[in-house]
Protein backbone atom coordinates (compact mmCIF):
# COMPACT_ATOMS: atom_id res chain seq x y z
CA UNK A 1 0.00 0.00 0.00
CA UNK A 2 1.36 3.54 -0.48
CA UNK A 3 0.40 5.71 2.09
CA UNK A 4 0.34 9.82 2.42
CA UNK A 5 1.41 10.55 5.78
CA UNK A 6 0.85 14.61 6.19
CA UNK A 7 2.91 15.86 8.90
CA UNK A 8 4.83 12.93 8.86
CA UNK A 9 8.01 14.54 10.53
CA UNK A 10 5.95 15.36 13.53
CA UNK A 11 6.05 14.02 16.82
CA UNK A 12 3.53 11.13 16.20
CA UNK A 13 3.59 11.21 12.68
CA UNK A 14 7.49 10.39 12.50
CA UNK A 15 6.34 7.35 14.74
CA UNK A 16 3.65 5.85 12.29
CA UNK A 17 5.90 6.44 9.65
CA UNK A 18 8.47 4.59 11.38
CA UNK A 19 5.54 1.85 11.91
CA UNK A 20 4.20 1.54 8.46
CA UNK A 21 7.48 1.30 6.80
CA UNK A 22 8.15 -1.39 8.98
CA UNK A 23 5.31 -3.54 8.00
CA UNK A 24 6.04 -3.19 4.25
CA UNK A 25 3.66 -0.14 3.46
CA UNK A 26 5.48 2.15 0.83
CA UNK A 27 5.21 5.66 2.26
CA UNK A 28 5.30 9.43 1.10
CA UNK A 29 5.74 12.32 4.03
CA UNK A 30 4.24 15.84 2.77
CA UNK A 31 5.07 18.38 5.87
CA UNK A 32 5.84 22.12 5.83
CA UNK A 33 8.24 21.90 8.70
CA UNK A 34 6.30 24.22 10.70
CA UNK A 35 6.98 22.26 13.68
CA UNK A 36 9.69 19.56 12.76
CA UNK A 37 12.63 18.97 10.82
CA UNK A 38 14.17 16.63 8.23
CA UNK A 39 16.07 15.36 11.41
CA UNK A 40 13.34 12.71 12.65
CA UNK A 41 12.93 11.38 9.23
CA UNK A 42 16.65 10.94 8.45
CA UNK A 43 16.74 9.10 11.80
CA UNK A 44 13.21 6.68 10.78
CA UNK A 45 15.62 6.85 7.52
CA UNK A 46 18.31 5.14 9.65
CA UNK A 47 15.99 3.29 11.74
CA UNK A 48 14.50 1.37 8.55
CA UNK A 49 17.51 1.60 6.68
CA UNK A 50 15.60 3.05 4.08
CA UNK A 51 14.90 6.33 2.58
CA UNK A 52 12.19 8.24 3.57
CA UNK A 53 9.98 10.03 0.55
CA UNK A 54 9.45 13.44 1.42
CA UNK A 55 7.91 16.42 -0.76
CA UNK A 56 7.95 19.90 1.61
CA UNK A 57 5.10 21.48 0.95
CA UNK A 58 2.05 23.20 2.84
CA UNK A 59 -1.59 21.96 2.61
CA UNK A 60 -2.94 25.39 2.33
CA UNK A 61 -1.01 25.85 -1.01
CA UNK A 62 -2.91 24.12 -3.74
CA UNK A 63 -1.00 24.29 -6.40
CA UNK A 64 1.50 22.08 -4.18
CA UNK A 65 -1.29 19.79 -3.56
CA UNK A 66 -2.66 19.01 -6.82
CA UNK A 67 1.19 18.17 -7.55
CA UNK A 68 1.77 15.82 -5.05
CA UNK A 69 -1.49 13.65 -6.03
CA UNK A 70 -0.45 14.10 -9.73
CA UNK A 71 2.78 12.35 -9.32
CA UNK A 72 1.59 9.31 -7.08
CA UNK A 73 -0.82 7.14 -6.80
CA UNK A 74 -1.75 6.66 -3.19
CA UNK A 75 -4.02 4.16 -1.59
CA UNK A 76 -5.00 6.18 1.41
CA UNK A 77 -4.20 8.99 3.60
CA UNK A 78 -2.91 9.63 7.04
CA UNK A 79 -3.62 13.22 7.72
CA UNK A 80 -1.58 14.10 10.76
CA UNK A 81 -0.54 17.53 9.79
CA UNK A 82 -1.72 20.16 11.95
CA UNK A 83 -1.25 22.98 14.51
CA UNK A 84 -1.95 21.98 17.79
CA UNK A 85 -0.90 24.65 21.00
CA UNK A 86 -4.44 25.42 22.67
CA UNK A 87 -3.08 28.37 24.46
CA UNK A 88 -1.92 29.65 20.34
CA UNK A 89 -4.82 29.00 18.96
CA UNK A 90 -6.85 31.43 21.67
CA UNK A 91 -4.24 33.96 20.60
CA UNK A 92 -4.49 33.47 17.09
CA UNK A 93 -7.72 31.60 16.19
CA UNK A 94 -7.70 32.44 12.35
CA UNK A 95 -4.40 30.99 11.69
CA UNK A 96 -5.57 27.77 13.66
CA UNK A 97 -8.71 27.52 11.15
CA UNK A 98 -6.72 28.59 8.24
CA UNK A 99 -4.61 25.88 8.76
CA UNK A 100 -6.04 22.96 10.24
CA UNK A 101 -9.50 23.75 8.73
CA UNK A 102 -8.84 24.32 5.16
CA UNK A 103 -5.52 22.63 4.88
CA UNK A 104 -7.74 19.56 5.28
CA UNK A 105 -10.78 20.94 2.88
CA UNK A 106 -7.81 21.02 0.20
CA UNK A 107 -6.59 17.32 1.12
CA UNK A 108 -9.72 16.15 1.19
CA UNK A 109 -10.72 18.06 -2.32
CA UNK A 110 -7.40 16.59 -4.20
CA UNK A 111 -8.05 13.28 -2.41
CA UNK A 112 -11.47 13.09 -4.34
CA UNK A 113 -10.35 14.50 -7.24
CA UNK A 114 -7.87 11.49 -7.75
CA UNK A 115 -10.32 9.23 -6.09
CA UNK A 116 -8.67 7.99 -3.04
CA UNK A 117 -11.51 7.96 -0.41
CA UNK A 118 -9.58 6.36 2.93
CA UNK A 119 -7.95 9.12 5.60
CA UNK A 120 -7.16 8.35 9.15
CA UNK A 121 -8.11 11.95 11.20
CA UNK A 122 -5.53 12.69 14.24
CA UNK A 123 -8.53 14.39 16.33
CA UNK A 124 -8.18 14.77 19.62
CA UNK A 125 -9.90 14.06 23.14
CA UNK A 126 -9.49 17.75 23.38
CA UNK A 127 -13.31 18.08 21.42
CA UNK A 128 -14.61 16.90 24.57
CA UNK A 129 -13.94 20.00 26.18
CA UNK A 130 -15.16 19.44 30.27
CA UNK A 131 -16.59 15.98 30.10
CA UNK A 132 -19.29 15.12 32.27
CA UNK A 133 -18.97 11.50 32.95
CA UNK A 134 -15.91 9.43 32.97
CA UNK A 135 -14.87 7.37 31.34
CA UNK A 136 -15.13 9.33 28.54
CA UNK A 137 -17.14 7.24 25.70
CA UNK A 138 -17.43 8.18 21.81
CA UNK A 139 -20.79 8.99 22.69
CA UNK A 140 -20.27 12.01 24.88
CA UNK A 141 -21.20 15.51 24.17
CA UNK A 142 -18.29 17.34 21.62
CA UNK A 143 -18.13 20.49 23.42
CA UNK A 144 -14.29 21.88 22.44
CA UNK A 145 -13.59 25.40 24.67
CA UNK A 146 -10.81 26.39 22.27
CA UNK A 147 -9.82 27.01 18.37
CA UNK A 148 -7.71 23.84 18.47
CA UNK A 149 -10.45 21.98 19.55
CA UNK A 150 -13.13 23.58 17.35
CA UNK A 151 -10.52 23.10 14.06
CA UNK A 152 -10.75 19.55 15.34
CA UNK A 153 -14.62 19.18 16.13
CA UNK A 154 -15.55 21.43 12.88
CA UNK A 155 -13.45 19.00 10.78
CA UNK A 156 -15.10 16.02 11.80
CA UNK A 157 -18.40 17.46 11.17
CA UNK A 158 -16.37 18.29 7.39
CA UNK A 159 -15.72 14.71 7.42
CA UNK A 160 -19.01 13.41 8.27
CA UNK A 161 -20.84 15.45 5.99
CA UNK A 162 -18.42 13.89 3.32
CA UNK A 163 -19.11 10.52 4.24
CA UNK A 164 -23.13 11.02 3.95
CA UNK A 165 -22.70 12.69 0.70
CA UNK A 166 -20.94 9.40 -0.62
CA UNK A 167 -20.88 6.13 0.70
CA UNK A 168 -17.29 5.35 -0.72
CA UNK A 169 -14.98 7.05 1.49
CA UNK A 170 -13.54 5.28 4.51
CA UNK A 171 -12.64 7.47 7.34
CA UNK A 172 -11.53 6.95 10.60
CA UNK A 173 -11.14 10.17 12.91
CA UNK A 174 -9.07 8.69 16.05
CA UNK A 175 -9.51 11.18 19.24
CA UNK A 176 -6.09 10.62 20.81
CA UNK A 177 -5.67 11.47 24.68
CA UNK A 178 -2.49 12.20 25.96
CA UNK A 179 0.33 10.94 23.54
CA UNK A 180 4.09 10.57 25.76
CA UNK A 181 7.24 8.55 25.65
CA UNK A 182 9.39 7.89 21.79
CA UNK A 183 10.49 5.02 20.28
CA UNK A 184 12.37 3.04 22.35
CA UNK A 185 15.82 3.72 20.51
CA UNK A 186 16.13 7.24 22.22
CA UNK A 187 16.32 8.24 18.69
CA UNK A 188 13.21 9.57 17.60
CA UNK A 189 10.79 11.38 20.19
CA UNK A 190 8.98 14.35 21.17
CA UNK A 191 10.89 18.15 20.39
CA UNK A 192 8.47 20.58 21.45
CA UNK A 193 10.07 24.15 20.37
CA UNK A 194 10.60 26.24 22.61
CA UNK A 195 8.91 26.27 26.31
CA UNK A 196 7.08 23.17 26.46
CA UNK A 197 3.12 23.45 27.13
CA UNK A 198 3.07 19.82 27.71
CA UNK A 199 3.58 17.69 31.15
CA UNK A 200 6.05 15.31 29.96
CA UNK A 201 8.07 17.26 27.48
CA UNK A 202 8.52 19.62 30.74
CA UNK A 203 9.23 16.87 33.30
CA UNK A 204 11.54 15.63 31.28
CA UNK A 205 13.51 18.97 30.49
CA UNK A 206 13.60 19.38 34.34
CA UNK A 207 15.67 16.38 34.47
CA UNK A 208 18.06 17.09 32.05
CA UNK A 209 18.44 20.46 33.55
CA UNK A 210 17.56 22.19 30.81
CA UNK A 211 14.50 24.05 32.91
CA UNK A 212 14.45 24.80 36.28
CA UNK A 213 11.23 23.42 38.34
CA UNK A 214 7.80 22.52 36.76
CA UNK A 215 4.61 24.21 38.16
CA UNK A 216 1.75 22.03 38.73
CA UNK A 217 -1.22 23.83 37.59
CA UNK A 218 -3.36 23.69 40.37
CA UNK A 219 -3.85 21.25 43.41
CA UNK A 220 -7.30 21.89 44.41
CA UNK A 221 -9.49 19.85 41.47
CA UNK A 222 -11.69 17.06 42.65
CA UNK A 223 -9.23 14.49 42.04
CA UNK A 224 -7.55 12.02 44.74
CA UNK A 225 -4.54 13.98 45.09
CA UNK A 226 -6.04 17.59 43.69
CA UNK A 227 -4.04 17.75 40.39
CA UNK A 228 -4.87 16.99 36.90
CA UNK A 229 -6.04 13.28 35.82
CA UNK A 230 -5.23 12.55 32.26
CA UNK A 231 -5.08 9.17 30.05
CA UNK A 232 -1.77 9.17 28.48
CA UNK A 233 -1.04 6.89 26.11
CA UNK A 234 2.75 5.70 24.69
CA UNK A 235 2.88 7.09 21.29
CA UNK A 236 3.92 3.36 20.11
CA UNK A 237 0.59 2.31 21.57
CA UNK A 238 -0.70 5.25 19.47
CA UNK A 239 1.03 4.80 15.60
CA UNK A 240 -0.12 1.11 16.09
CA UNK A 241 -3.77 1.88 16.37
CA UNK A 242 -3.49 4.12 12.96
CA UNK A 243 -2.27 0.69 11.58
CA UNK A 244 -5.30 -1.01 13.17
CA UNK A 245 -7.61 1.80 11.60
CA UNK A 246 -6.28 1.11 8.29
CA UNK A 247 -6.78 -2.84 8.11
CA UNK A 248 -10.36 -2.14 9.83
CA UNK A 249 -11.59 0.36 7.27
CA UNK A 250 -9.40 -1.54 4.30
CA UNK A 251 -12.03 -4.76 5.51
CA UNK A 252 -15.54 -2.44 5.27
CA UNK A 253 -17.31 -3.39 3.07
CA UNK A 254 -18.72 -0.76 1.79
CA UNK A 255 -17.90 3.09 2.76
CA UNK A 256 -17.46 3.58 6.84
CA UNK A 257 -17.14 6.50 9.13
CA UNK A 258 -15.55 5.39 12.43
CA UNK A 259 -15.10 8.00 15.23
CA UNK A 260 -12.94 6.65 18.35
CA UNK A 261 -10.83 7.31 21.45
CA UNK A 262 -7.29 5.78 21.66
CA UNK A 263 -6.53 6.05 25.33
CA UNK A 264 -5.74 3.22 27.62
CA UNK A 265 -8.82 4.14 30.02
CA UNK A 266 -6.39 4.39 33.18
CA UNK A 267 -5.94 8.33 34.37
CA UNK A 268 -2.75 9.65 36.01
CA UNK A 269 -2.52 12.20 38.18
CA UNK A 270 0.31 15.46 37.75
CA UNK A 271 1.73 14.43 40.84
CA UNK A 272 1.64 10.30 39.95
CA UNK A 273 3.48 11.11 36.96
CA UNK A 274 6.40 13.58 38.45
CA UNK A 275 6.58 10.30 41.16
CA UNK A 276 7.00 7.54 38.29
CA UNK A 277 9.17 9.65 36.27
CA UNK A 278 11.47 10.28 39.68
CA UNK A 279 11.54 6.39 40.27
CA UNK A 280 12.95 5.93 36.24
CA UNK A 281 15.32 8.37 37.11
CA UNK A 282 16.06 8.23 40.68
CA UNK A 283 16.14 11.80 41.30
CA UNK A 284 13.61 13.87 42.38
CA UNK A 285 11.93 16.85 39.90
CA UNK A 286 11.81 20.04 41.55
CA UNK A 287 8.16 21.56 41.32
CA UNK A 288 6.06 23.68 42.77
CA UNK A 289 2.42 23.92 42.31
CA UNK A 290 0.94 27.45 41.59
CA UNK A 291 -2.42 28.57 40.32
CA UNK A 292 -4.29 26.23 37.51
CA UNK A 293 -4.11 27.25 34.13
CA UNK A 294 -6.23 28.43 32.51
CA UNK A 295 -9.23 26.36 30.03
CA UNK A 296 -7.83 22.66 32.21
CA UNK A 297 -10.12 20.17 33.26
CA UNK A 298 -9.74 18.56 36.12
CA UNK A 299 -10.24 14.58 34.61
CA UNK A 300 -10.35 13.17 31.41
CA UNK A 301 -9.61 9.62 30.62
CA UNK A 302 -11.07 7.67 28.08
CA UNK A 303 -13.20 4.87 27.63
CA UNK A 304 -11.15 2.60 25.15
CA UNK A 305 -13.16 -0.55 25.08
CA UNK A 306 -14.79 0.47 21.52
CA UNK A 307 -11.31 0.71 19.85
CA UNK A 308 -10.35 -3.11 21.49
CA UNK A 309 -13.64 -4.15 19.94
CA UNK A 310 -13.78 -2.92 16.50
CA UNK A 311 -10.04 -2.18 15.47
CA UNK A 312 -9.01 -5.24 17.86
CA UNK A 313 -6.61 -2.49 19.81
CA UNK A 314 -5.28 -2.00 22.48
CA UNK A 315 -2.51 0.23 24.55
CA UNK A 316 0.46 -2.29 25.84
CA UNK A 317 2.66 0.23 27.39
CA UNK A 318 2.44 1.33 31.01
CA UNK A 319 3.35 4.40 32.75
CA UNK A 320 6.33 2.94 33.28
CA UNK A 321 7.19 2.12 29.93
CA UNK A 322 6.32 5.74 29.04
CA UNK A 323 8.45 8.04 31.85
CA UNK A 324 11.78 5.07 30.64
CA UNK A 325 10.90 5.76 26.79
CA UNK A 326 10.87 9.46 27.17
CA UNK A 327 13.71 9.85 29.27
CA UNK A 328 15.87 7.35 26.91
CA UNK A 329 15.17 10.17 24.29
CA UNK A 330 15.22 13.51 26.55
CA UNK A 331 18.67 12.20 28.10
CA UNK A 332 20.16 11.42 24.50
CA UNK A 333 18.86 14.52 22.76
CA UNK A 334 18.73 17.22 25.57
CA UNK A 335 18.31 19.77 22.92
CA UNK A 336 15.97 17.40 20.85
CA UNK A 337 16.75 17.55 17.16
CA UNK A 338 18.54 20.93 17.37
CA UNK A 339 21.34 19.21 18.45
CA UNK A 340 22.29 18.41 14.75
CA UNK A 341 21.51 21.31 13.36
P1 LIG B 1 3.56 17.88 15.51
O1 LIG B 1 3.49 19.36 15.51
O2 LIG B 1 4.79 17.22 16.02
O3 LIG B 1 3.30 17.33 14.02
C1 LIG B 1 2.45 17.99 13.11
C2 LIG B 1 3.20 18.14 11.81
O4 LIG B 1 2.36 18.80 10.85
C3 LIG B 1 4.46 19.03 11.97
O5 LIG B 1 5.58 18.32 11.44
C4 LIG B 1 4.14 20.28 11.16
O6 LIG B 1 5.30 20.82 10.54
C5 LIG B 1 3.13 19.75 10.14
N1 LIG B 1 2.19 20.74 9.61
C6 LIG B 1 1.41 21.62 10.31
N2 LIG B 1 0.67 22.35 9.46
C7 LIG B 1 0.96 21.93 8.20
C8 LIG B 1 0.51 22.31 6.91
N3 LIG B 1 -0.36 23.29 6.72
N4 LIG B 1 1.03 21.67 5.83
C9 LIG B 1 1.95 20.67 5.98
N5 LIG B 1 2.41 20.29 7.18
C10 LIG B 1 1.93 20.91 8.28
O7 LIG B 1 2.28 17.33 16.28
P2 LIG B 1 1.92 15.87 16.78
O8 LIG B 1 1.96 15.87 18.25
O9 LIG B 1 2.67 14.85 16.03
O10 LIG B 1 0.38 15.83 16.36
C11 LIG B 1 -0.06 15.27 15.14
C12 LIG B 1 -1.55 15.47 15.02
O11 LIG B 1 -2.18 14.88 16.14
C13 LIG B 1 -1.98 16.94 15.00
O12 LIG B 1 -3.04 17.08 14.08
C14 LIG B 1 -2.48 17.17 16.41
O13 LIG B 1 -3.45 18.17 16.47
C15 LIG B 1 -3.06 15.81 16.77
N6 LIG B 1 -3.06 15.56 18.21
C16 LIG B 1 -1.90 15.68 18.91
C17 LIG B 1 -1.91 15.48 20.30
C18 LIG B 1 -0.66 15.65 21.12
O14 LIG B 1 -0.76 15.89 22.31
N7 LIG B 1 0.53 15.53 20.55
C19 LIG B 1 -3.12 15.15 20.96
C20 LIG B 1 -4.28 15.00 20.19
C21 LIG B 1 -4.24 15.22 18.82
N1 LIG C 1 0.47 20.42 33.63
C1 LIG C 1 1.17 20.99 34.67
N2 LIG C 1 2.30 21.70 34.38
C2 LIG C 1 2.76 21.86 33.10
C3 LIG C 1 2.05 21.26 32.05
C4 LIG C 1 0.89 20.56 32.34
O1 LIG C 1 0.78 20.87 35.83
O2 LIG C 1 3.78 22.53 32.90
C5 LIG C 1 -0.75 19.63 33.93
C6 LIG C 1 -2.01 20.17 33.29
O3 LIG C 1 -2.61 21.14 34.13
C7 LIG C 1 -2.84 18.89 33.11
C8 LIG C 1 -1.79 17.81 32.87
O4 LIG C 1 -0.57 18.34 33.38
O5 LIG C 1 -3.50 18.58 34.32
C9 LIG C 1 -1.61 17.48 31.38
O6 LIG C 1 -1.37 18.68 30.67
P1 LIG C 1 -0.93 18.67 29.16
O7 LIG C 1 -0.76 20.09 28.72
O8 LIG C 1 0.23 17.75 28.98
O9 LIG C 1 -2.15 17.99 28.40
P2 LIG C 1 -3.68 18.48 28.25
O10 LIG C 1 -3.90 19.66 29.10
O11 LIG C 1 -3.81 18.78 26.81
O12 LIG C 1 -4.51 17.31 28.66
Amino acid sequence: MHILVTGGAGYIGSHTTLQLLERGDTVTVFDNLNNSSTISLERVSQLIDKPINFIQGDLIDTNELHKLFSQFQFDSVVHFAGLKAVGESVAQPLRYYQNNVSGTLNLLQEMQKANIKTLIFSSSATVYGDPQALPVTEEAPVKPTNPYGQSKAMIEKILSDLCDSDSEWRIACLRYFNPVGAHPSGYIGEDPSGIPNNLMPFVSQVATGLRECLSVFGNDYDTPDGTGVRDYIHVMDLAQGHLAALDYLANQPSGKLLTINLGTGRGYSVLEMIEAFEKTIGKPISYRIVGRRSGDVASCYADPSLAEKLLDWKAARGIEDMCIDTWRWQSNNPRGYREQQ
